[in-house]
C-alpha cells in the first residue's frame, strides 16, 4: 500500500538534497504531485490479476489467440526510470477463453510496480497459465529503458526483447514458429 505522506516528505528531502529552495513557487506543488502520480504509477501493487482473468467463456476451438502491440509503461526498479514498449501474448485455450482487454489488463497489473522487465515477463506468463489454465503461454515484450537511454551507456533505440514459454509453447518449436508468422503479418 502506498503511503502518500512518506513519499511526499521524501519527494521534498529528495529536492533539498539536490540544493533546490522546495519553497520557490515552481517546486511548491511538487512533492504533492509526485505523491499523487506514485499512486498511479504504482496502482498494480495492490491489484491481482485474478479479478481480471477469472470470468471466462467456453469455446470449441482450439487455435491460438495471439493479442500483440499491448503498449505498457513500467518503472526500472535499479533506477526508477521508466521503460516502456510493447507486450505480445500468446495462448492455446483449453476450452475457455478470457475477453481481450483482460490480457491488456493482466499486463498492467504487473507492469505498474517496482519491476524489472525479466520479472514482468515471467509473471505475466505465469498468471495465464495458472487462472486461464491454458495449454500454453508465450509472452515477449520489448522495450526501451531510460536507463539505458538517458544516463550510463545513453544508447537511444535500443530495445530489450523478453520472452517466456509455457506448456506447448515451451515443447513445440512448430508452435513458436506459428507464433512468430503471426506476429509478422
Ligand atoms: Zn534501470
Amino acid at each position: 500500500m502506498i503511503d502518500k505522506t512518506k513519499i511526499e516528505q521524501a519527494a521534498a528531502l529528495l529536492l533539498e538534497g539536490m540544493g533546490e529552495d522546495v519553497g520557490r513557487e515552481g517546486l511548491k506543488e511538487t512533492p504533492k504531485r509526485i505523491a499523487r502520480m506514485y499512486e498511479e504509477l504504482f496502482a498494480g501493487m495492490d491489484q491481482s490479476p485474478k479479478e481480471h482473468l477469472e470470468k471466462t467463456f467456453s469455446i470449441q476451438g482450439n487455435g491460438m489467440v495471439l493479442e500483440k502491440d499491448i503498449v505498457f509503461y513500467s518503472i526500472c526498479e535499479h533506477h526508477l526510470l521508466p521503460f516502456y514498449g510493447k507486450a505480445h501474448i500468446a495462448y492455446l485455450p483449453d476450452g475457455k477463453v478470457v475477453g481481450l482487454s483482460k490480457l491488456a489488463r493482466t499486463v498492467e497489473v504487473y507492469a505498474r510496480r517496482l519491476q524489472i522487465q525479466e520479472q514482468l515477463t515471467t509473471q505475466i506468463a505465469d498468471a495465464l497459465m495458472e487462472y486461464l489454465q491454458p495449454k500454453g503461454v508465450m509472452v515477449m515484450l520489448e522495450a526501451e529503458h531510460m536507463c539505458m537511454t538517458m544516463r550510463g551507456v545513453k544508447k537511444p533505440g535500443t530495445q530489450t526483447v523478453t520472452l517466456e514459454t509455457r506448456g506447448l509453447f515451451a515443447q513445440e518449436e512448430k508452435l513458436q514458429e506459428d507464433f512468430w508468422h503471426m506476429m509478422d503479418r
